[in-house]
């Protein structure tokens, strides 16, 4: 069953597949900047990218999921100017960048969690890849892309001729629109890769380069770190929506023009989160937090919920009605997934098998998250046995992520040692059994394990077990 993604590149939906089969797929996400907690808004693009992720599992696919954090202070407007954001994070709460930095990640995490986003595979610091953007800085510079003001190293934009085509940009007037504060830049898209430390100026975070000393553009870091753990070509790079039209861009250029290839093949952009009309922005200082959510008595997972109930290339407007809307529907979802925990069995009813069909290809359209949880309320209304129901709300959740597996009602017991031992014998015999061909065998085990309440789940990397 194919699956499709909007890809911005190409302004269409494509057939998603790899290169090399059984290789895995190479996807890189931007992350946050850790000045500030990550508002709700944030928060919705990294659902919108667990939500791919673990369709691409679910299709099939392993998936070699790359996160950057930005430790660095790069400058609070894309335009290489304004204040340095981990700096002014450091005098706002009194701490030392670092303090701030270490404090906001672990915040950070913290809200995945919570959110039940599955871990990277890799969480990548732009500060503990200084040399590797400072090596790609010295091969853009060698093949002439670059030029030096009083304040930096910068990118020459006009010489890399598909600059405006990503985000289809209208250069000419955008060239004259800046001309007031383009400072010393020859283009007003061209863009920082180094910044020289201010004479006289101690900065809190500051790194010895071949062009003195410095800090790293914002841009430079993610095209160094994602190109130092997946290699020069991605298959998937992601980003909320504001990152088309400059960080992206710049990504793609500078990327581009240092090794000669395409630097990802699909990007996907998730559309923004607004409220009250306006865009929530960690700038302002105003907006909402998973934390705040709590305190008003929300579980995160409502939020969830609430992210999926839309498209992630449709802006979705934030309203508290529309958040305890996504309460009621998730408890009143819970109330008929609660009871089928532990009931589960084998999907092999030719209607259970259609449904489980137009689930995947549901959320395999491009993510259409919103049509795969009708499948999911439908199928819940449907004549099927409880078993099939229950191995269905769990081979969903494992794209939806909501944990139905576990009733929020009872808290979850701990499981004795040589009872995991022995489900874990009997799921070996059972393979056994199967590899045999041996089907009175093998049903006879998975009976045995259903009497103890364990619910089984065949998929392309063995079999999974869960009460
Ligand atoms: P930042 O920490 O500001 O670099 O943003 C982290 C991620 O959140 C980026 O992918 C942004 O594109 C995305 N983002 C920022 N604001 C919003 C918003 N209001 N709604 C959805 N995504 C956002
Ligand atoms: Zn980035």
């Amino acid at each position: 069953m194919s699956l499709k993604f909007y890809n911005t590149a190409s302004r269409s939906k494509e057939v998603f597949q790899l290169l090399e089969t059984n290789d895995t797929v190479k996807m890189y996400c931007c992350g946050p900047t850790v000045y500030h907690y990550a508002h709700i808004g944030n928060l919705r693009t990294y659902i919108f990218e667990d939500v791919l992720r673990r369709t691409l599992e679910y299709h099939g696919f392993s998936v070699k999921h790359v996160v950057n954090i930005t430790d660095v202070g790069h400058l609070t407007s894309d335009a290489d100017d304004g204040d340095d954001k981990m700096e002014k994070g450091a005098a706002r709460t009194g701490k030392t960048v670092w303090e701030v930095a270490e404090y906001y990640t672990q915040a950070f995490m913290k809200d995945w969690k919570s959110l039940n986003i599955v871990e990277p595979v890799i969480w990548c610091k732009a500060t503990d890849h200084i040399p590797e953007q400072i090596q790609l800085i010295q091969n853009l510079e060698a093949k002439g892309f670059t030029y030096k003001t009083s304040d930096g190293i910068y990118f020459d934009s006009a010489k890399f001729n598909r600059y405006p085509e990503f985000a289809n940009l209208d250069v000419e007037n955008l060239r004259q629109g800046s001309r007031i504060d383009m400072g010393e830049k020859r283009s007003a898209t061209d863009f920082a890769l180094w910044k020289f430390s201010p004479p006289n100026q101690k900065r809190a975070m500051e790194w010895e380069s071949p062009w003195g000393l410095g800090f790293p553009g914002w841009h430079i870091e993610c095209s160094a770190m994602a190109m130092h753990h997946l290699g020069e070509t991605l298959d998937i790079h992601c980003g909320g929506s504001d990152h088309v039209r400059v960080h992206h861009t710049n990504e793609i250029a500078q990327s581009e023009c240092a090794t000669g290839k395409l630097f990802s093949r699909f990007w996907l952009h998730g559309e923004f989160l607004r409220m009250g009309g306006g865009k929530m922005s960690k700038s302002t200082g105003e907006f909402l937090t998973i934390s705040l959510l709590q305190k008003k008595g929300f579980d995160p997972l409502d939020y969830r919920l609430f992210a999926l109930t839309s498209h992630y290339r449709n802006y979705l407007n934030f309203t508290w009605e529309a958040l305890e809307n996504a309460r009621e529907s998730l408890k009143s979802l819970r109330r008929k997934t609660d009871p089928l925990i532990g009931k589960g069995g084998e999907i092999k009813s030719a209607l259970a098998l259609k449904i489980q069909k137009s689930f995947k290809e549901a959320i395999g359209d491009d993510l259409n998250t919103p049509m795969a949880l009708g499948v999911l309320n439908e199928m819940l209304k449907e004549d099927l046995e409880d078993f099939e129901k229950a191995s269905l709300v769990l081979d969903f959740d494992r794209v939806l992520g909501l944990n139905l597996g576990q009733s929020r009602l009872e808290p979850l017991t701990e499981v004795d040692p040589s009872i995991v031992k022995k489900i874990e014998d009997l799921l070996a015999q059972r393979n056994e059994a199967r590899k045999a061909k041996n089907w009175s065998e093998s049903d006879k085990i998975r009976d045995e394990l259903l009497k103890m309440k364990v619910t089984i789940q065949d998929g392309p990397n063995g079999t999974s077990w869960s009460f």
